[in-house]
């Protein structure tokens, strides 16, 4: 171990720790600080330090399209995004960027100290070896998903593409549903040359992968961009909510080699393993399927999968993916089998349950609130539903008006919970200035609001505020 300085682009000198046998990925090599808060990391190709179009890369990664500087949201961001905050050019070209919080290091099992990687979880056989605490249950991957689905579409609000978006450059820390996108280097940045990266296997959208035999600069090449990586986050979405490959099934599409199979499979044959009409690639008994995950999720894997597999244009947007995430994070009900493996399921209807995970049916009927926004005056349409239960996350701006999206700069205090009382459903109000009950009186807060079948009510009375209508589903 020996203390050495790097110096920065602008001559300020970084302290890093060189030892024998850094850890290195495909790219780059890296030093952690005396003090380990930050990391130096080196790339590999020497010939980086001269190459203008990397360098501009960097300065524009870390100037005008960093979301971790933004005034209002930037301390969120730096939360999702390892995001590099400095490049050293001496003694070769490099970045600097901060040091992963502890809880993305497994704490016990046999991978103690390891980075916990996204294909740790996703991967069944990988999953097998990992302790329960480390695990997390069901609702946390909703979170991880939701915050990757965010980060993604931050990315590419600003008209950037991350290009690599796989399970390595992202890692997640289930038992308490974070994720951090890493390896942010090789983003492609707009009107600038983009990074010679393909992806990770798995995650390489199928025109990409159609087309690596031709030349890179032949124009039916198709290199990474916001639609592969639209590609790419809907493999891991899936992944991290079914814990399978939405490609790879039984399907043989090649005879000749295990490479041209799944070359073709992944790439220009590529085949849904829930095609809803073409069934050769489904692995017999598939059990939970993309409609146990309700109807948000269920179109856009479709749209990701079906219609979007080959069609570039037709997938979903990480907004999308966001919107519908939130929205499925609201119908998620406790399973009522103490031993179930995901302990929790998606309350979609017509009924309640049962459990997709173990089959276990809730105990009694599940209350839900129907939102509804004003389209019209007088005019209300079906915006929306909340899956009530006791423990329950509450009620939040996002639900009390259309208007407020749960986004990064959101506003999270609680404004409402739900409790069972003497047998009664209750919505106790915390927050909600204008809340009016089903007979038109104002429920101040501290007081509660019974749900009762039928008998809408008025979550908010300004302009945007949402009418509730509480329902049972049949368990
Ligand atoms: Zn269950």
């Amino acid at each position: 171990m020996t203390k050495r300085t790097a110096t920065t682009k602008d001559g300020k000198p970084v302290e890093y720790v060189e030892v024998p046998d850094p850890p290195a990925g495909g790219m780059k090599k890296v030093y952690f600080s005396p003090d380990k808060s930050y990391v130096v990391a080196f790339f590999h190709d020497h010939q980086a330090s001269t190459d203008a179009n990397r360098i501009a890369r960097l300065d524009a990664v870390l100037g005008r399209f960093n979301p971790t500087s933004d005034p209002e949201a930037g301390e969120y961001w730096k939360r999702l995004f390892c995001w590099p905050t400095g490049v050293v050019t001496r003694p070769t070209l490099g970045v600097v960027a901060p040091a992963y919080p502890p809880g993305y290091f497994f704490e016990t099992g046999p991978f103690k100290g390891k980075e916990k990687k996204g294909k740790w979880f996703s991967s069944p056989k990988l999953r097998g070896y990992l302790p329960d605490a480390e695990r997390g249950d069901w609702r946390n991957y909703f979170q991880i998903c939701i915050l990757i689905a965010r980060a993604i579409r931050r990315l590419h609000q600003a008209g950037l593409a991350h290009s690599d978006l796989s399970c390595n450059n992202i890692l997640i820390d289930p038992s308490r549903g974070l994720s951090v996108v890493i390896d942010i280097d090789s983003l492609v940045v707009p009107g600038m040359f983009p990074p010679d990266v393909l992806g990770t296997p798995g995650y390489i959208a199928p025109e990409v992968l159609a087309t690596t035999h031709l030349p890179v600069r032949d124009p039916k090449r198709q290199h990474p961009n916001a639609r592969t990586d639209q590609h790419a986050l809907a493999v891991l979405i899936y992944e991290y909510l079914l814990f399978r490959h939405p490609l790879k099934g039984p399907k043989i599409f090649s005879a000749k080699s295990a490479e041209e199979d799944e070359h073709l499979g992944l790439g220009e044959m590529a085949l849904f393993i829930e095609h809803p009409t073409d069934q050769s690639n489904r692995p017999p008994g598939l059990k939970p399927t993309v409609a146990d995950l309700g109807p948000h999720l269920a179109d856009l894997f479709r749209r990701a999968f079906v219609n979007g597999l080959h069609a570039p244009n037709d997938r979903p947007g990480a907004i999308e993916w966001e919107r519908a995430l939130v929205r499925t994070w609201d119908l998620l009900h406790p399973c009522a089998n103490a031993k179930c493996p995901s302990r929790w399921f998606v309350a979609r209807g017509p009924k309640a349950g049962p459990c997709p995970s173990c089959g276990a049916k809730p105990p009694a009927a599940v209350p839900v609130l129907q939102l509804r926004k004003e389209v019209r005056p007088g005019q209300w349409m079906p915006d929306g539903s909340l899956v009530v239960h006791n423990g329950g996350l509450g009620l939040h701006h996002w639900h009390a008006r259309d208007n407020v999206f749960p986004g990064e700069k959101a506003d999270r205090t609680r404004l409402g919970y739900f409790a069972l009382h003497q047998g009664k459903w209750l919505l106790v109000n915390e927050g909600l200035d204008t809340l009016t009950s089903p007979g038109g009186s104002r429920v101040p807060p501290g007081q509660a609001v019974e749900l009762k079948p039928g008998a809408a009510f008025r979550l908010s009375q300004d302009p945007h505020g949402r009418l509730a209508v509480p329902g049972f589903l049949p368990n």
